[in-house]
């Protein structure tokens, strides 16, 4: 569907939980258990309404989505789709090692595992979680999908000592590497002096920049031919490109991830679903700038 600035929207990314196992100091917001208060039923019908409009690619996140014990029915439904072209993944791989094969036989096309450090004191004290598991989770991975992207959030005076690390750690395993400047909403706001533009500190480990751009990341490459993909969105807007709705683990419908501006389709049927898409890209904002900022933490809006 095409948006009220021009911009063809076929891109969903869908939280279907508001739980997760890790409790990432920048994103995480309760640390109380939650009943999930979308169905397995729920997610096939928003997501088919949106395929409807024209959404061709889904992303599942959270939360931590491979903490639904129905993960592989959702995807196996979402499946079912014609007018879906891709399923993606995102995930902390702190299970991905039990679950890669099932995820990949239900139709997952490609998995991004978040993992901001290779240093297993760091990754404790960043997350609460063991660093060996995820590791576990890649090598499982590596098996059953070809495109890997490790996503990284970059941490100003922090992520510089590994950057050097975490390029032999994706070339070694062929994982496309890709740093996050850090998002000051929510929980994250407490650590907005963390946020950065990456690039200087990249073209000082001999990086540089290439005129490719992959989605939302502007690509560089290391001398010896690693790709690496930085994603700004504080310091580099790229709100005219913006192809994606999001939908919350609650239900609603976000057209912007920094927006406060929400629409609820919990309990909708897929027409009124529908009615309620359409009305929402058709004033989906033109940039970050023109908004309300939300007062969410990225736990609660899947990234
Ligand atoms: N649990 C899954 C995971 O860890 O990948 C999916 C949900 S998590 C919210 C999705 C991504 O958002 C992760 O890569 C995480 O590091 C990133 N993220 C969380 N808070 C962020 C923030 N404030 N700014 C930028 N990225 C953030």
């Amino acid at each position: 569907m095409i948006d009220g600035f021009g911009r063809n929207i076929h891109y969903l990314r869908f939280s279907i939980t508001p739980n997760c196992d890790l409790h990432c100091r920048y994103c995480k917001s309760k640390d109380r258990f939650q009943k999930d208060s979308l169905s397995a039923d729920d997610i096939f019908k928003i997501t088919k309404a949106a395929s409807s409009l024209g959404i061709d690619k889904v992303r599942l996140t959270g939360g931590e989505p491979l903490l639904r014990a129905d993960i592989i029915e959702i995807i196996s439904k979402i499946k079912t789709l014609e007018g879906i072209e891709e399923i993606c993944l995102t995930t902390n791989g702190q299970r991905l090692f039990d679950l890669a094969r099932d995820l990949k036989e239900a139709g997952v096309d490609r998995v991004n595992i978040s993992l901001d450090t290779l240093d297993p004191l760091r990754y404790k004290k960043l997350t609460g979680g063991d660093l060996e598991r995820v590791l576990k989770g890649i090598e499982r991975a590596r098996v059953y999908f070809e495109t890997i992207k490790l996503n990284v959030v970059y941490l100003n005076g922090i992520t510089d000592k590994e950057v050097a690390d975490l390029i032999t750690f994706c070339k070694d395993r062929d994982l496309i590497l890709r740093f996050i400047e850090l998002m000051p909403i929510g929980e994250a706001l407490k650590y907005k002096d963390l946020s950065k533009d990456p690039e200087s500190d990249l073209l000082g480990h001999d990086i540089i920049k290439t005129d490719r751009v992959d989605g939302v990341s502007t690509m560089y490459k290391t001398a010896d031919g690693q790709n690496i993909g930085l994603i700004r969105a504080m310091s580099h807007s790229f709100c005219k490109d913006c192809d994606r709705i999001r939908i919350t683990a609650d239900g609603k419908l976000k057209t912007c991830l920094f927006a406060d501006k929400e629409y609820d389709l919990l309990g909708k049927d897929e027409k009124a679903i529908m009615e309620i898409i359409k009305a929402g890209i058709g004033v989906k904002p033109l940039s970050k700038e023109t908004v309300v900022l939300t007062k969410r933490s990225m736990d609660q809006i899947g990234g």
